[in-house]
């Protein structure tokens, strides 16, 4: 998905200064962002208080939403460098489309992981024909300076590692969880799980003391770490723990745990690039309005999103916390 805000702030983070080296509870409030006409996402990541969690940089919520008589996802053609994206679904199918020629139906708990590396241009939508319910995640994780100027790539699996107990199961999005490993290719310890609690179910998930977590509420409400979460919400947890303890509270509970070492590098974000320099971003912005660098886009009904306009003071990546 593509970071439609129609002017976006830099945000500049990374670096370990304001990771707690202990577990804390930090619940980060949802920011409503409109995306087209008729749909708004709730944007938890980044957020005001806290920027990165290990190298998931961004994370937007979305639905349930009944989609029946619309159109439901339709982001155009858009640029990304530097980063990953995952696009993670409870409900509904989403169409990729990509500048390598990947034409993917991506449905509820496959991964679709995109590498940008240097350069790539994607689009996804809702099929003409869709399910009712479009619910999902769009997950960024930045890419470190080793890794950021690889060839872009495209990855769909359809059958993820399941960590299956009475009343939870963990579908591995990416890294490893109680020794079950996603395929999906990443660049820094990271781990990104999918968790479903049955009505009363109660579980202590084994984690990294060395890997700083935070969970997004997608369904029911759950009890983190003893902590009371709505759905919709983000609960940054912090380092330190081998154990997180999980209960669903009211019903069955859906959520995703994001996890990973602390990012040491600092990074500049902008629209749909992750960078270094201001410079960096301003050269991505310009071969993309320029119809360089980033490949086309085939068989997306519309034309590609233009990209906004440069904010007037210089991008220059600081510190990862506000
Ligand atoms: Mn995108």
């Amino acid at each position: 998905m593509s970071n439609l805000d129609v002017r976006p702030k830099p945000v500049e983070c990374g670096g370990r200064d304001d990771v707690p080296g202990r577990p804390v509870h930090e619940l980060l409030p949802p920011r409503r962002v409109p995306l087209g006409e008729s749909t708004v996402v709730r944007r938890l990541l980044p957020s005001l208080g806290r920027r990165m969690v290990g190298a998931w940089c961004f994370v937007d919520h979305y639905g349930p939403d009944d989609i029946t008589d619309e159109p439901g996802m339709q982001v155009p053609p858009h640029p990304h460098i530097g980063l990953q994206t995952v696009s993670w679904l409870h409900d509904g199918e989403v169409l990729h489309r990509d500048s390598l020629g990947s034409l993917q139906t991506v449905r509820p708990r496959e991964l679709g992981l995109m590498t940008a590396g240097r350069a790539i241009a994607h689009s996804e939508e809702s099929p003409r024909d869709h399910p009712a319910i479009l619910h999902g995640a769009q997950l960024w994780v930045a890419l470190p300076d080793t890794h950021r100027h690889t060839d872009p790539a495209f990855e769909h699996h359809a059958d993820l590692p399941v960590v299956q107990k009475p009343g939870f199961g963990a579908t591995v999005i990416l890294g490893e969880l109680d020794g079950a490993a996603s395929p999906g290719t990443a660049f820094t310890p990271i781990m990104g799980a999918d968790i479903t609690l049955a009505d009363g179910a109660e579980a202590r998930l084994p984690v990294e003391p060395d890997f700083e977590y935070a969970a997004l509420t997608m369904t029911g409400i759950t009890e983190i770490d003893g902590l009371r979460v709505e759905p919709g919400s983000m609960l940054y947890l912090g380092c330190g723990r081998r154990e997180l303890p999980l209960r669903a509270a009211d019903g069955a509970g859906g959520l995703v745990l994001l996890g990973g070492e602390p990012f040491e590098e600092k990074l500049v974000m902008w629209w749909n690039f992750v960078a270094r320099t201001g410079d960096e971003i301003g050269r991505a912005r310009q071969d993309w309005m320029a119809g360089d660098r980033f490949g086309v886009v085939r068989g997306y009904d519309g034309p590609p999103i233009p990209a906004p306009a440069l904010p007037a003071t210089p991008l220059k990546p600081r510190g990862r916390t506000r």
